[in-house]
């Protein structure tokens, strides 16, 4: 079988031939680090986030690094996260001297569960990482309450959820610091990079500072360093790319919710109690679908290994997995963390696979990856 059929991979890039035309231009132009392509997406991004305060950067992670900082979270403070994500979310806590606190998710949604933030809190606690895992956000409106009553900043780690919303706002279009990411995987890509929404015209001030070494420049050579920053750019071949993949946004997020939708329909209301599998909440007000989840049922160690290679042996179709318990990595374990601390984040992250998701594909290949799925499960 594996012969006949094209690889069906869990997820590809779609970059149209104009986004490749300009940034051909970016590479004649002369100019080709960050210069108008930026200055231009930046503005784009701003007028998409309502108009607040938008920086690009070359990644999604040093966005939140970065907001760490100009928030003043340092050494001694804790920053509460969720130990389902990529492990960008809570390695930037650690890299700015703070102590990571995990809370463990809700078993439906899958994103930390706000109870749990809010039992988590200590004088020490100053801020809230939230992640909307597979573009699905939190209540955003308990969200910011808990953050108003204990005084605590958010830095929303909104890395896949481009294009999500929360009852008619744009996520990124209220609330405090949100992070994007622009790695290939993400509904839109610059190849690397991301952006950060801000507050306001002081953190935006600080956002460049930290983006590029600490440096402010004043007249033709005035220079100074005031703070330690690093070299997070973008360039202006990347912003180009960006620039074409915003044209193409809101067709992206309008196929994959089709995309979803033909995946409910594939897989039939018969499919959860017949095989034990969890399929994703069905959060067409919200998401943007980065990515389609289903948890499969529990058959012991090597439960979701064997599934990937049969997947990808008997039907050709490539899965991949959002994410592992970030606590349970060494480097966490050496910090103190367990098993057994986030039970349902450990159940979650050792069964939870994503089947392919991205643009370029056809309801066919939903079918054929639901036809593959219920194959693998039935044997
Ligand atoms: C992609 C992603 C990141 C990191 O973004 P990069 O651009 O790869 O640095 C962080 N958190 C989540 C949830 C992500 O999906």
């Amino acid at each position: 079988m594996t012969a006949e059929v094209p690889f069906l991979p869990f997820s590809r890039p779609t970059i149209d031939e104009d986004t490749i035309a300009a940034v051909g231009a970016v590479l004649r132009s002369g100019w080709v680090t960050t210069g108008p392509q930026n200055q231009a997406f930046e503005a784009l991004l701003s007028d998409y986030f309502g108009g607040r305060p938008v920086r690009t950067f070359n990644s999604g992670t040093c966005t939140m690094e970065i907001a760490l900082r100009i928030a003043g979270i340092g050494p001694g403070d804790e920053v509460i996260t969720t130990p389902i994500s990529w492990v960008a979310t809570s390695n930037v806590i650690i890299e700015v001297g703070a102590t990571p606190v995990f809370a463990d998710i809700d078993p439906v949604t899958r994103n930390i569960d706000l109870d749990k933030v809010e039992a988590a809190i200590t004088p020490a606690t100053r801020a809230i990482i939230p992640v909307y895992l597979s573009g699905l956000p939190v209540d955003m409106d308990r969200l910011y309450a808990i953050a108003d009553k204990y005084k605590l900043r958010v830095i929303e780690d909104a890395a896949q959820a481009i294009g999500s919303m929360w009852k008619g706002k744009r996520i990124g279009a209220f609330g405090d610091f949100a992070s994007f990411s622009f790695q290939a995987n993400k509904n839109i890509t610059t190849g690397e990079g991301g952006c950060l929404v801000l507050n306001n015209a002081e953190e935006a001030r600080l956002a460049e500072k930290y983006r590029l070494q600490g440096v402010t420049r004043s007249g033709l050579d005035g220079i100074d360093v005031d703070v330690l920053g690093g070299k997070y750019n973008m360039s202006d071949i990347m912003a180009a790319i960006g620039l074409g993949q915003m044209k193409n946004l809101e067709n992206v997020n309008a196929h994959r919710r089709q995309l979803a939708e033909h995946y409910f329909q594939c897989f039939g209301p018969e499919f959860e109690a017949q095989t034990g599998a969890q399929l994703p909440l069905q959060a067409f007000e919200t998401s943007n679908w980065h990515l389609f989840q289903i948890i499969l049922p529990d058959r012991g160690p090597g439960t979701r290994a064997e599934f990937m290679a049969r997947m990808q042996k008997e039907h050709n179709i490539g899965t991949g997995y959002h994410y592992a318990p970030i606590h349970l990595f060494t480097m966490y374990r050496e910090r103190g963390f367990k098993e057994g601390m986030f039970p349902v984040a450990e159940r979650i992250g050792r069964l939870t696979v994503t089947l392919p998701m991205f643009y370029a594909m056809t309801k066919a290949d939903v079918e054929r990856a639901v036809e593959a799925v219920k194959a693998v499960l039935a044997q």
